[in-house]
């Protein structure tokens, strides 16, 4: 079984596992983009995966990616880091409906940077998946 830390440079490639996964390239070569469209539009596509990598062939589909989970889980931390910026900037207290306001506020943000959302929870899924190991390799 493979280590499991995207922080380690690969031993293979002197290559940075994290930069990777944030500009979304295939896990196991680091070069090739995993997607079918680089950008988000068309939306139907925005999540459509290459069957496999450009560069060294990997399969990337899998039956079970699972990056709906983690998508959610994504999306609560987005949640709570809007409350950093919002807190110090305009105020939350129980005395007014400031809480409503950043409630929208943060619905709003958390609505808009979903398709990134979207397309990195399925990139971490396949970097957890190809790296310890799954059984479709
Ligand atoms: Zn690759």
């Amino acid at each position: 079984m493979a280590k499991i830390c995207i922080f380690a440079p690969m031993s293979t490639q002197r290559k940075w596992a994290l930069p990777a996964l944030f500009s979304m390239k295939c896990p196991v070569c680091l070069e090739g983009f995993v997607f079918v469209n680089k950008g988000i539009f068309p939306l139907q596509n925005l999540v459509k995966l290459k069957p496999n990598c450009d560069v060294c062939h990997q399969k990337l589909i899998s039956e079970s990616n699972n990056g709906g989970g983690i998508n959610y889980a994504l999306t609560v931390i987005v949640l709570f880091l809007n409350l950093i910026w919002y807190y110090p900037i305009f105020g939350i207290t129980y005395k007014d409906d400031s809480i409503y306001y950043f409630l929208t506020t943060s619905a709003i943000i958390a609505i808009i940077l979903q398709p990134w959302l979207m397309r990195i929870s399925r990139v971490i899924y396949l970097y957890l998946y190809l790296k310890t190991g799954g059984k479709d390799q």
